[in-house]
C-alpha cells in the first residue's frame, strides 16, 4: 500500500475533514489523473485563449495607451483605454460595486464557472504546470510512483527540470504581472537599463517570481481552499437553483461496484449492470470522478467549498458511463432543485433582485463617465499666505493651479476670473496640460477693496478651452473685512 494511501482519511469523514490533510494534520499531496473528454477539449481551447490574451494585454494599445493598467504607485488606471485618476473615485466605486454584484449575481446563477473556466490560478495550474507535470512525470500511478521512490537518477533529473521549468515559467508571469502595474515600456527598460537604475523592479521581480512559483509548485489546491476569497463565499453566493457541477444521486445511488452487483453465483459482467438496473443506481463506484479531482474531493458527497468546477469528474464520468453503456451525465452541470424536483429554475426572485441592483449600478457609472469633464483643475489660495495691500485700494492673493487632463490629446487652457470684477496675472506657464498628464502654476488674483465682502469673498473662475468654457470653480479670496470684523480680530 503506498505511503499516500495510509495517510488518506476514510472518505465517509468528508464533512469534518479536509481531503488535503490527514489525521495527523499534515498535507495529503493530490495526485489527479490526467483529465480527458469533451468539457476537457473545450477548456484547452477556452484556456489557450485567455493564456494569449493575458500574454498580450500589457503589449496592446488603445489610443496608444494600454489596454490595462493598474499604475498604484502613480495612481493612475487604464482600463480599456480609458484612464482613470484618484480624482474619479466616486466612477471607481460605481465601478466597483457593479462588478461585486455581477460576481454575486452570476455566481447565484451559474455558481463557479469562472473558478473552472477561466480563473488565471486554475488555467495556469491545470492547463499549464500540471501539464508538465504529466509530461515529465507521467500520469497519476507514475507520480505517486516517482514520489515514494528513493532519490536516485531518475527521480533527481524529473525533479530538477520539472521545477526548473516551473521557476522559468514563475519569472515569465512576474514579468507580465508587473507589466500590467507599471506598463511595458517600464518594464523593457528595468530589463535593458543597467540593474543598479532599477533596484525595486528587479526585487519586485524576484518577489513576484518566488510567490508564483511558491503558488504553482507547493500550494496549489491550497490557494482555492484557503487563500482566495471568492472561493470562501460560496456558501453564502449559491443557493439550490445555483448551476453546479452535481452528481446525480437519484440515478446514482444506490452505488454499488461491479463485482457486488453479483447474485447471480457468478463474477459479474459489464452486460449485468443493464439487467439489474432496476436495483442498483447507474454509479458503478469506480472512483475514476475522484482520481481525476485536482481538488482531491469526491463530487458524490455533494457540492463543496473545494470544488473549482473544472469538470474533470465529469468527463471521467462519462467515459465510464459510456463503457457501461448508460446515459452519459450522471455528473452534470446542474442544480439541486432539477436533480431533486425534476424543474430547473434560473429566473428566481433573488436573480431578478440582483439583476435589477447591476442595472441600476451600470447605468449610473456610464452616466457619471458621460459626464466626466475631460480635465479637472482644483485652485487654491496658496498656503501660508495672506493678502497683499496694493496701491489703489486693492488687494492681492497668490492661487496654486493643478490640471489633469483625463484624455489623450493636449489641452490648451486659459483660465479666467468671471466673478467678481478683478485681474488675473499668471505666474508663469500652466496653458498646457499634457495628454494623460497633468500641469501645476500659480497666479495672482488683484481686486478693488469696493469688490470685497468682508474677509472673505466668494471667487469664480472658469477654464477656457478653444473658446468653450469645459470647468467652473470656486474659492475665496482672503482681504482686511470690514473696520467691525478688523476690530473683532484684534
Ligand atoms: S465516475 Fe461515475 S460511476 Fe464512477 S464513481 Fe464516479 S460517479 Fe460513480
Ligand atoms: S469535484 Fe469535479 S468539478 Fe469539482 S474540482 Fe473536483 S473534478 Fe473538478
Amino acid at each position: 500500500m503506498s505511503k499516500e494511501k495510509d495517510r488518506r482519511i476514510d472518505n465517509d469523514s468528508f464533512r469534518d475533514h479536509l481531503t488535503t490533510v490527514d489525521e495527523e494534520g499534515k498535507r495529503n499531496w493530490i495526485f489527479p489523473k490526467k483529465p480527458s473528454g469533451r468539457y476537457y477539449k473545450w477548456r484547452n481551447v477556452v484556456a489557450t485563449l485567455l493564456l494569449l490574451f493575458f500574454f498580450s494585454g500589457p503589449f496592446i494599445t488603445v489610443n496608444g495607451q494600454p489596454l490595462l493598467l493598474l499604475d498604484i504607485l502613480e495612481r493612475k488606471f487604464v482600463i480599456f483605454g480609458t484612464a482613470f485618476w484618484p480624482q474619479d473615485l466616486h466612477l471607481l466605486v460605481f465601478g466597483a460595486l457593479a462588478v461585486i454584484v455581477f460576481i454575486v449575481l452570476f455566481t447565484a446563477v451559474f455558481g463557479r464557472l469562472w473558478c473552472g473556466w477561466a480563473c488565471p490560478q486554475t488555467i495556469f495550474m491545470e492547463m499549464v504546470f500540471r501539464r508538465i507535470e504529466y509530461w515529465i512525470e507521467g500520469d497519476r500511478g507514475s507520480q505517486i510512483r516517482l514520489n515514494n521512490a528513493p532519490w536516485n537518477w531518475t527521480k533527481i533529473w524529473k525533479k530538477t527540470l520539472k521545477h526548473g521549468i516551473f521557476f522559468g515559467l514563475a519569472f515569465l508571469i512576474s514579468n507580465l504581472f508587473l507589466a500590467y502595474i507599471i506598463g511595458a515600456d517600464e518594464l523593457f527598460k528595468i530589463i535593458t537599463d543597467p540593474p543598479s537604475q532599477h533596484l525595486a523592479g528587479l526585487i519586485s521581480i524576484t518577489v513576484f517570481s518566488g510567490v508564483f512559483y511558491g503558488v504553482f509548485a507547493f500550494l496549489r489546491e491550497q490557494v482555492c481552499h484557503f487563500i482566495c476569497p471568492y472561493g470562501r463565499m460560496q456558501s453564502v453566493l449559491l443557493d439550490n437553483n445555483s448551476i453546479n457541477v452535481m452528481y446525480d444521486y437519484q440515478r446514482g445511488e444506490p452505488r454499488t461496484k461491479v463485482k457486488n452487483r453479483d447474485d447471480l453465483g457468478r463474477k459479474a459482467t459489464l452486460d449485468d449492470l443493464n439487467l439489474s438496473g432496476a436495483d442498483y443506481g447507474d454509479c458503478i463506484d469506480c472512483h475514476q470522478c475522484v482520481r481525476v479531482c485536482p481538488m482531491g474531493i469526491d463530487i458524490r458527497n455533494g457540492t463543496q467549498l473545494e470544488c473549482v468546477h473544472c469538470t474533470a469528474c465529469i468527463d471521467a464520468c462519462d467515459d465510464v458511463m459510456d463503457k457501461i453503456d448508460k446515459p452519459r451525465g450522471l455528473i452534470r452541470y446542474s442544480s439541486e432543485n432539477a436533480i431533486k424536483k425534476g424543474k430547473e429554475k434560473i429566473l428566481t426572485p433573488r436573480v431578478a433582485g440582483y439583476s435589477a441592483i447591476l442595472i441600476v449600478l451600470i447605468v449610473t457609472f456610464f452616466t457619471f463617465l458621460s459626464m466626466r469633464p475631460d480635465t479637472e483643475t482644483t485652485i487654491l489660495r496658496q498656503p501660508g499666505t495672506l493678502y497683499q495691500e496694493l496701491p489703489n485700494n486693492r488687494y492681492s492673493n497668490i492661487y496654486e493651479v493643478k490640471s489633469i487632463n483625463k484624455t489623450f490629446k493636449t489641452i490648451e487652457q486659459e483660465i479666467k476670473l468671471v466673478q467678481p470684477e478683478g485681474e488675473l496675472t499668471p505666474l508663469g506657464n500652466f496653458s498646457t496640460v499634457p495628454p494623460q498628464g497633468s500641469t501645476k502654476g500659480r497666479f495672482l488674483i488683484k481686486l478693488k477693496s469696493n469688490n470685497l465682502n468682508g474677509s472673505r469673498t466668494n471667487v469664480v473662475f472658469a477654464v477656457y478651452s478653444n473658446g468653450k468654457k469645459i470647468e467652473t470653480i470656486e474659492s475665496g479670496f482672503i482681504g482686511p473685512g470690514s473696520k467691525k470684523e478688523r476690530q473683532n480680530n484684534e
